[in-house]
């Protein structure tokens, strides 16, 4: 299995490992910093050097436990110790735009008591569906106000891993449906944006929330009853 390092460390933007196993262009690692495609955060880019040569890495794929890099060029033989540097201002910008989805959520879970039933991000935009209809009066003034508002108050970011138990007993947690996740996982991580969004969540975040930049919403779109689509950008 693979080391998770991203799940520790957000700001971990280099590292040594050993591959593991090779299939086609792609390789295995013992452990990574490179963030697989996953909870509408898509993978990172960035580098792989070993001794006399080196690849871009350009997909990053979890299956089971086990992380695959996508290699563009010839890949490391199995057991090969290799150094990876991952592309930091994209995965910065993409850490941005993850923390400010979970501020959104925060928001319109406590000022609507609604759920955000789906999203996608890149590099400083996003997307997010939101179970309502209709939209509330006002509602994209309200929501971007107060996005803004929580980016100027700097709340912390905060990473835990919770035995199930313990997340099941928390009501900020149960009000996220922390107790859909499968039995079989024992251990959550939880993501806290401390005062305002607590979520079980395997994305990168940011330290805490002055670090996002300004929030803008740039469209609202209708995708059938009960789905707005709210589209903004970090800047
Ligand atoms: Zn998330």
């Amino acid at each position: 299995m693979t080391d998770l390092l991203y799940l520790r460390d957000a700001y971990l933007h280099s590292f040594e490992a050993t591959v593991l196993a090779l299939d086609e262009a792609r390789i295995a690692l013992d452990r990574t910093a490179f963030y697989p495609t996953g909870g509408g955060q898509p993978h990172d880019t960035g580098e792989l050097r070993w001794d006399g040569g080196s690849a871009r890495v350009t997909g990053v794929q979890k299956k089971n436990d086990v992380v695959w890099h996508t290699l563009e060029g010839v890949a490391p033989a199995v057991d090969t110790a290799v150094a990876g540097t991952i592309d930091w201002d994209r995965r910065h910008q993409l850490m941005r735009t993850h923390s400010a989805m979970h501020i959104v959520c925060g928001v319109v879970l406590n000022e609507w008591n609604t759920l955000v039933t789906g999203n996608n991000m890149e590099p400083l935009a996003g997307r997010i569906d939101l179970d309502f209809d209709p939209l509330p009066d006002g509602f994209a003034d309200t929501l971007q106000a107060a996005v803004n508002a929580a980016i100027a108050t700097d709340h912390p970011i905060e990473v835990a891993f919770l035995s199930r138990a313990v997340a099941l007993a928390d009501d900020a947690l149960i009000r996220t449906k922390v107790n859909l996740i499968p039995e079989s996982v024992s251990e959550i991580r939880v993501v806290d944006i401390v005062g305002l969004d607590k979520q079980a969540d395997g994305g990168t975040h940011v330290r805490s929330t002055g670090e996002i930049g300004r929030f803008e919403i740039t469209k609202i779109e209708s995708k059938g009853k009960a789905n707005k689509r709210v589209r903004f950008t970090v800047a």
